[in-house]
Protein backbone atom coordinates (compact mmCIF):
# COMPACT_ATOMS: atom_id res chain seq x y z
CA UNK A 1 0.00 0.00 0.00
CA UNK A 2 2.66 3.10 -1.24
CA UNK A 3 -0.04 5.37 -0.29
CA UNK A 4 0.22 4.40 3.76
CA UNK A 5 3.55 5.51 3.29
CA UNK A 6 3.51 8.91 1.81
CA UNK A 7 0.79 9.34 4.44
CA UNK A 8 3.34 8.32 7.25
CA UNK A 9 6.48 10.22 5.53
CA UNK A 10 4.23 13.20 5.71
CA UNK A 11 2.99 12.49 9.09
CA UNK A 12 6.84 12.59 9.86
CA UNK A 13 7.50 15.53 8.14
CA UNK A 14 4.80 18.06 9.60
CA UNK A 15 6.45 16.54 13.16
CA UNK A 16 9.31 18.50 12.02
CA UNK A 17 11.32 15.07 11.27
CA UNK A 18 13.62 14.45 9.21
CA UNK A 19 12.63 12.24 6.26
CA UNK A 20 15.76 10.38 4.75
CA UNK A 21 15.65 7.73 1.81
CA UNK A 22 16.69 5.18 4.30
CA UNK A 23 13.82 5.88 6.42
CA UNK A 24 11.75 5.47 3.56
CA UNK A 25 13.36 2.52 2.87
CA UNK A 26 12.27 1.14 5.91
CA UNK A 27 8.97 2.26 6.35
CA UNK A 28 8.35 0.52 2.69
CA UNK A 29 9.61 -2.23 3.56
CA UNK A 30 8.20 -2.79 7.08
CA UNK A 31 4.67 -1.77 4.90
CA UNK A 32 5.39 -4.48 2.19
CA UNK A 33 6.67 -6.73 5.13
CA UNK A 34 3.54 -7.34 6.92
CA UNK A 35 3.43 -8.56 10.60
CA UNK A 36 6.19 -9.08 12.61
CA UNK A 37 9.24 -8.93 11.21
CA UNK A 38 12.72 -9.62 12.56
CA UNK A 39 15.72 -6.51 11.60
CA UNK A 40 17.33 -9.15 8.87
CA UNK A 41 14.29 -9.48 7.18
CA UNK A 42 13.39 -5.75 7.10
CA UNK A 43 17.18 -5.04 6.11
CA UNK A 44 17.05 -7.64 3.37
CA UNK A 45 13.86 -5.95 2.12
CA UNK A 46 14.75 -2.17 2.42
CA UNK A 47 17.78 -3.11 0.73
CA UNK A 48 15.74 -4.09 -2.43
CA UNK A 49 14.91 -0.10 -2.35
CA UNK A 50 18.10 1.20 -1.14
CA UNK A 51 20.77 -0.67 -1.64
CA UNK A 52 23.26 0.99 0.38
CA UNK A 53 21.27 1.19 3.68
CA UNK A 54 23.33 -0.98 6.77
CA UNK A 55 21.89 -3.40 9.58
CA UNK A 56 22.70 -0.89 12.13
CA UNK A 57 20.92 2.05 10.61
CA UNK A 58 17.94 0.07 10.16
CA UNK A 59 17.89 -1.03 13.35
CA UNK A 60 18.31 2.42 14.68
CA UNK A 61 15.72 3.87 12.24
CA UNK A 62 13.24 1.32 13.68
CA UNK A 63 13.82 2.29 17.21
CA UNK A 64 13.29 5.63 16.44
CA UNK A 65 9.97 4.97 14.53
CA UNK A 66 8.90 2.85 17.81
CA UNK A 67 9.57 6.50 19.66
CA UNK A 68 7.69 8.19 17.02
CA UNK A 69 4.77 5.94 17.47
CA UNK A 70 4.63 4.85 13.71
CA UNK A 71 6.09 1.32 14.38
CA UNK A 72 5.73 -1.11 17.27
CA UNK A 73 7.50 -3.77 18.60
CA UNK A 74 6.43 -7.29 19.16
CA UNK A 75 6.80 -9.48 21.67
CA UNK A 76 6.21 -13.14 21.01
CA UNK A 77 7.98 -14.63 23.85
CA UNK A 78 11.25 -15.67 22.41
CA UNK A 79 14.40 -13.30 22.46
CA UNK A 80 13.86 -11.83 18.77
CA UNK A 81 12.78 -8.32 18.70
CA UNK A 82 10.31 -8.07 16.07
CA UNK A 83 8.88 -4.99 14.58
CA UNK A 84 5.53 -3.61 12.70
CA UNK A 85 4.12 -0.76 11.56
CA UNK A 86 1.79 0.77 14.70
CA UNK A 87 -1.93 -0.20 15.47
CA UNK A 88 -2.92 3.04 14.63
CA UNK A 89 -2.63 1.44 10.99
CA UNK A 90 -5.39 -1.21 12.14
CA UNK A 91 -5.91 -2.65 15.56
CA UNK A 92 -4.77 -6.50 15.59
CA UNK A 93 -3.62 -9.76 16.79
CA UNK A 94 -1.21 -11.98 15.81
CA UNK A 95 -1.41 -16.27 16.17
CA UNK A 96 1.33 -17.61 16.47
CA UNK A 97 2.99 -20.78 15.49
CA UNK A 98 4.79 -22.93 18.02
CA UNK A 99 6.25 -25.29 15.67
CA UNK A 100 7.09 -23.18 12.39
CA UNK A 101 7.16 -19.85 14.16
CA UNK A 102 4.85 -18.68 11.53
CA UNK A 103 2.74 -15.54 12.40
CA UNK A 104 -0.05 -15.00 11.23
CA UNK A 105 -2.54 -11.39 11.34
CA UNK A 106 -5.57 -11.64 13.17
CA UNK A 107 -7.92 -8.74 12.39
CA UNK A 108 -10.98 -9.77 14.74
CA UNK A 109 -10.96 -8.31 18.44
CA UNK A 110 -13.35 -10.02 20.77
CA UNK A 111 -11.71 -8.80 24.07
CA UNK A 112 -13.14 -6.74 26.41
CA UNK A 113 -10.25 -5.21 27.89
CA UNK A 114 -11.86 -1.68 29.26
CA UNK A 115 -14.98 -2.98 30.86
CA UNK A 116 -12.23 -5.86 32.50
CA UNK A 117 -10.08 -2.84 33.46
CA UNK A 118 -12.66 -1.21 35.16
CA UNK A 119 -13.50 -3.77 37.11
CA UNK A 120 -10.46 -3.55 39.09
CA UNK A 121 -10.45 0.14 39.18
CA UNK A 122 -7.84 0.12 36.31
CA UNK A 123 -8.05 2.18 32.93
CA UNK A 124 -6.89 0.31 29.51
CA UNK A 125 -5.77 2.86 27.32
CA UNK A 126 -4.55 -0.32 24.77
CA UNK A 127 -3.47 -4.03 24.76
CA UNK A 128 -1.58 -6.75 22.56
CA UNK A 129 -2.56 -10.07 23.04
CA UNK A 130 -0.84 -12.95 20.77
CA UNK A 131 -2.90 -16.76 20.65
CA UNK A 132 -0.06 -19.00 20.82
CA UNK A 133 -0.96 -22.53 19.04
CA UNK A 134 -0.08 -24.42 15.92
CA UNK A 135 -0.74 -23.28 12.25
CA UNK A 136 -3.18 -25.70 9.60
CA UNK A 137 0.26 -26.80 7.70
CA UNK A 138 2.47 -27.93 10.66
CA UNK A 139 -1.26 -29.60 12.71
CA UNK A 140 -1.13 -30.15 16.95
CA UNK A 141 1.51 -32.72 18.07
CA UNK A 142 0.46 -35.92 18.91
ZN1 LIG B 1 0.82 -7.48 13.46
ZN1 LIG C 1 3.38 -23.85 11.85
ZN1 LIG D 1 -7.72 -6.42 20.46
Amino acid sequence: MPGRVDDMLDQLRSAGRRVTAQRRAVLQALARLGCAQDVEAIHARARRIHPRVGLVTVYRTLEALVGEGVAQRVVLGDDRTRYELGQEHGHHHHLVCLSCGSVQRLDECHLESKRAGRRHGFTVTAHRLELLGYCAKCGVPA
